[in-house]
């Protein structure tokens, strides 16, 4: 009964998901036969979540250190957030944005006070985030010079999102090459070589995109140097820096926003994946002065951005996270999961380095990473891969010290047996 109250979820649902255990095979032939093959995906059918595991329909427990790809910030079944969403999906859904609604009035005020970022933009994903940006990027320089030629400098390595704006900004020609041409005046330097972007600056550039911490790329993060070198380039030649805190933002590194660690402010910034932690959701945030010279009525909208049922998601993710300081939570967490993998590390010869920043960790491995990936998942493990060779760990904010022991425990036991 405790369980029932905590995790929101009735008997009678969890033997429908029970009843659902006799169609897992059917649920996956059905995806295989009609929805469009863009990803290969592991044989388990989830059936449910609480706080930080997650159930197949053969009622296999997984501990999650992935959290959906980081969407999962608080876990599966916060009585608190699925209430908030519950009441209100009977009070109201949707009314478009040619009229105001309560929960994302409230969900704006506290995104700006978190960041210090004073206007935001709500979208369904990162990468109309990303899109945001762009577009917010390009009508500043617009408006100051009254050119339409402008050039933004991304990274190498990077991932954006697969929209076309996005993909042309993702330093990566693998996932471009089919969908030539892309948005002109993208230029592409080094992450962490301040050099090679200096080298790409012309006298059309308007702005500087990158993750705080690349992502999918393989856990790079920033140097402090980089990033703060970055933003003096910026100030010098009067250029927009742009953040991409999809992944990275939202407590992940311990802080509210991975750039506060650096002692540098952006002057745009995309949001997405935890800000609604399981609720499909996205913003991107603008400075008053950007927003002041940037996207006016008419040049941007969304018919679903920001209703009030996602308005009502990120106002209570915010509440918690300020409420039961979040933030505070993942630096003592991830000094203790820091130290446990560095142990792994001295433990299991085919782990070469570690990476990260607060609870977005990579190790790096001597050995394939996704048979690891495959080999964990059997052991009731759930980790993903970035890059070809990094094992990524994204878990929920709110894992303790147990749950760290028990992800160690059962990656040691597939390290070894790999291994041998
Ligand atoms: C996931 C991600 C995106 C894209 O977000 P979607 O919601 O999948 O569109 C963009 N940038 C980064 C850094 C990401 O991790």
């Amino acid at each position: 009964m405790e369980n029932e109250m905590r995790n929101g979820c009735s008997n009678s649902l969890v033997q429908e998901a029970g009843a659902a255990s006799k169609s897992g095979q059917a649920c996956m032939e059905a995806v295989e036969r009609h929805v469009l093959h863009t990803y290969n995906r592991y044989p388990i059918v989830f059936a449910r979540g609480e706080g930080v595991y997650l159930y197949d329909t053969e009622g296999k427990q997984y501990l999650d250190f992935a959290s959906g790809i980081g969407v999962q910030a608080l876990g599966y079944g916060n009585s608190e957030l699925n209430a908030a969403i519950k009441q209100q999906v009977d009070l109201l859904m949707h009314t478009s944005n040619l009229f105001y609604n309560l929960p994302t009035a409230s969900a704006a005020a506290r995104a700006a006070a978190a960041s210090g970022m004073e206007r935001v933009f709500f979208t369904n994903s990162g990468t109309e985030a990303i899109e945001g940006v762009i577009k917010a990027a390009r009508k500043y320089a617009f408006v100051r010079d009254g050119h339409a030629d402008h050039e933004i400098i991304a990274m190498e390595n990077s991932f954006h999102g697969r929209s076309m704006g996005a993909l042309s900004v993702t330093g990566n020609p693998h996932y471009q090459e089919a969908f030539q041409p892309l948005l002109p005046g993208i230029r592409f330097a080094r992450m962490n070589d301040l050099a090679s972007v200096e080298a790409q600056i012309t006298e059309k550039t308007c702005a500087i995109l990158l993750e705080t911490v690349q992502g999918e790329g393989g856990i790079y993060p920033a140097e402090a140097e980089f990033l703060q070198g970055v933003r003096r380039l910026c100030d010098q030649k009067e250029l927009l820096l742009i953040l991409d805190e999809i992944q990275c933002g939202m407590g992940r590194c311990g802080e509210m926003f991975a750039w506060q660690h650096y002692g540098v402010k952006p002057d745009l910034m995309a949001c997405a994946k935890a800000i609604g932690s399981g609720v499909p959701v996205g913003a991107f945030f603008l400075t008053e002065q950007v927003a002041a010279q940037s996207l006016a009525p008419g040049d941007h909208g969304s018919t679903y951005g920001g209703n009030p049922l996602v308005g009502a998601a990120v106002d209570k993710v915010f509440e918690i996270f300020e409420r039961d300081k979040i933030c505070d939570h993942v630096k003592e967490i991830s000094a203790y999961l820091e130290q446990r993998l560095d142990e792994l590390e001295q433990e299991c010869p085919c782990i070469t380095g570690r990476r990260g920043l607060g609870l977005m960790q990579g190790l790096v491995l001597s050995q394939p990473v996704a048979e690891v990936v495959k080999e964990a998942l059997k052991q009731g493990l759930i980790v993903i891969t970035a890059g070809g060779n990094v094992l990524r760990l994204l878990p929920p904010l709110v894992i303790e010290r147990e749950h760290v022991d028990e992800m160690i425990e059962k990656l040691k036991h597939v390290l070894t047996s790999c291994d041998a």
